[in-house]
């Protein structure tokens, strides 16, 4: 039965006023969508803003922080940029991380994106493969950038991709040190196409393309791509290419101290082609940083001080129950110990925290009372870590 409701001047019924209802919700489902992704451009933060933010979620890695915020920075201003007929036209600036693995490239990506509220998507660039050959095609990885834009493709094309692994798909001739090759140059050929800028036929499900699908067409222009890699080995090609400077005929201009400890912050793109990433992909990724391996000092403060540290995380857990948590400082640096110790780094600190915490989590709730307070001291780190799994296989290695 019809249920009539009165307004001011008329009636309406409880069937329009559901469909009403689902009107006005699907209109700002899609505005809220819409606006999400939109900054304009002079609301952006500056290089130095984008740097203070990153600092206060990463440790370190200054260079790596500074590079990345002024290409995210002229990548907007680039967006921003009027067709007027000066004929200056700023070209776009995709970056690319080299260093070793755990020391923060995903994370600095993704606390960028965070920042600036557009459309961020990882993608791995191993399970890309070529046209025809088992593994995704590179069109997937619009597909991810789509998805997390909720199929809005003007916010997709403003969007950052990090392609993660980028050094797996080098050529294997040129780097004996790879293993395992995924079709690597033609790989590269198809990632090309999309750094460059073209408009791509992206199926919107993903998968495979197939001849009845409809596809989206996105245009890659505006689109930044943060690569990242470890390019393990690529020390050596550093050392070397130094080396032959210093005996070479320039050598009297090549006093420089060289340190040794750190060669990776003498990359230049040269390295990056003898390490196997062909020069036309190595062209468009023109803005070429590195990170620094985490030192003793570095995971110490990783611990402790980024915004939701895993201190501060576990802190938080146990206040939810109303119980004050502490750690004492020898447990954190025992925690860097094992972590140095099991050759886990940064990654490595989650799993032992969770390992000698997990006892605690599962009976302080019942065993303690709001208002309490536990101190985590090393000799309970100890005993916790002692059996574990994570030591065992620390000791089988
Ligand atoms: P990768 O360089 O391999 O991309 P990630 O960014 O994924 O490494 O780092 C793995 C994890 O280690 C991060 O999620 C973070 O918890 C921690 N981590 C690594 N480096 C840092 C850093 N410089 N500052 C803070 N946390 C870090």
């Amino acid at each position: 039965m019809a249920l009539l409701i009165s307004g001011v001047s008329g009636y309406i019924c409880n069937e329009c006023a559901k469909a009403a209802y689902q009107i006005v919700e699907e209109n700002q489902k899609s505005t809220a969508a819409k606006s999400k992704f939109n900054q304009p451009i002079d609301q952006l933060p500056k290089p130095k803003d984008i740097k203070e933010y990153l600092d206060q979620y990463v440790i370190g890695q200054d260079d790596a922080k500074r590079y990345l915020a002024v290409s995210v920075y002229n990548h907007y201003k680039r967006l921003a940029q009027k067709k007027d007929d000066d004929g200056v036209e700023i070209e776009k600036s995709n970056i690319i991380m080299v260093g070793p693995t755990g020391t923060g490239k995903t994370l600095l990506a993704r606390t960028i994106a965070k920042m600036l509220k557009v459309p961020f998507t990882i993608v791995d660039a191993t399970v890309l493969t070529e046209a025809g050959y088992v593994g995704e095609d590179v069109e997937s990885i619009l597909t991810r950038l789509l998805q997390v834009a909720d199929y809005d493709v003007k916010a997709a094309e403003r969007g950052i991709v990090f392609v993660d692994e980028i050094d797996k798909i080098a050529r294997k001739s040129d780097n004996p040190s790879i293993t395992r090759d995924v079709s690597g140059e033609g790989v590269q050929q198809g990632l090309l196409k999309l750094l460059e800028g073209s408009i791509v036929n992206v199926p919107p499900k993903g998968g495979r393309k197939h001849p009845d699908q409809d596809y989206i067409h996105v245009d890659t222009h505006n689109i930044l791509f943060i690569c990242g890699g470890a390019f393990e080995g690529i020390e050596r090609k550093i050392a070397q290419r130094l080396n032959t400077h210093v005996v070479g005929f320039n050598s009297v201009q090549h006093t420089r101290h060289i340190d040794k400890n750190n060669l990776m912050k003498y990359i230049v793109p040269q390295d990056l082609k003898s390490f196997g990433l062909i020069p036309e992909i190595i062209g468009r990724l023109p803005v070429l940083t590195y990170l620094n391996p985490l030192d003793r000092d570095a995971l110490q403060r990783i611990l402790k001080e980024p915004k939701n540290s895993l201190v501060k995380q576990q802190v938080k857990l146990f206040a939810m129950d109303g119980i004050t948590l502490e750690f004492t400082d020898e447990v954190l640096d025992y925690i860097v110990d094992k972590a140095v110790e099991y050759k886990l780094g940064a990654r490595g600190l989650r799993s032992i925290m969770e390992t000698l915490m997990m006892k605690l989590q599962y009976e302080a709730p019942s065993s303690h009372k709001k208002g309490d307070k536990i101190v985590v001291t090393k000799e309970y780190a100890e005993q916790q870590l002692e059996n574990s799994l994570l030591q065992e296989a620390a000791e089988g290695y």
